[in-house]
């Protein structure tokens, strides 16, 4: 699972941040556009929850390897 963030979008809100400091301290703190969420199976409900909830529309999912159509990563 990977977090891609519309820089120009953002608007510091920091909801993502107070919804998932786990994973979007990388964002908040680091200011990292683009990164990979590194317990998808921990924290996959509450990264969904800061897409959702972001007011800016500013984050979106890739999704890899979801699927088990292969051994896998
Ligand atoms: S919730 Fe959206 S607008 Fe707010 S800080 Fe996070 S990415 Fe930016």
């Amino acid at each position: 699972m990977r977090i891609v963030i519309k820089k120009e979008a953002c608007i510091g809100c920091e909801i993502c941040v107070n919804t998932c400091p786990e994973v979007f301290l990388e964002w908040g703190l680091h200011m990292r556009a683009v990164f990979e969420v590194r317990e998808p199976d921990r924290y996959g409900a509450l990264v969904r929850q800061a897409v959702e909830d972001c007011p800016a529309r500013a984050i979106s999912l890739r999704e890899n390897g979801a699927s088990a159509d292969g051994p896998g990563g």
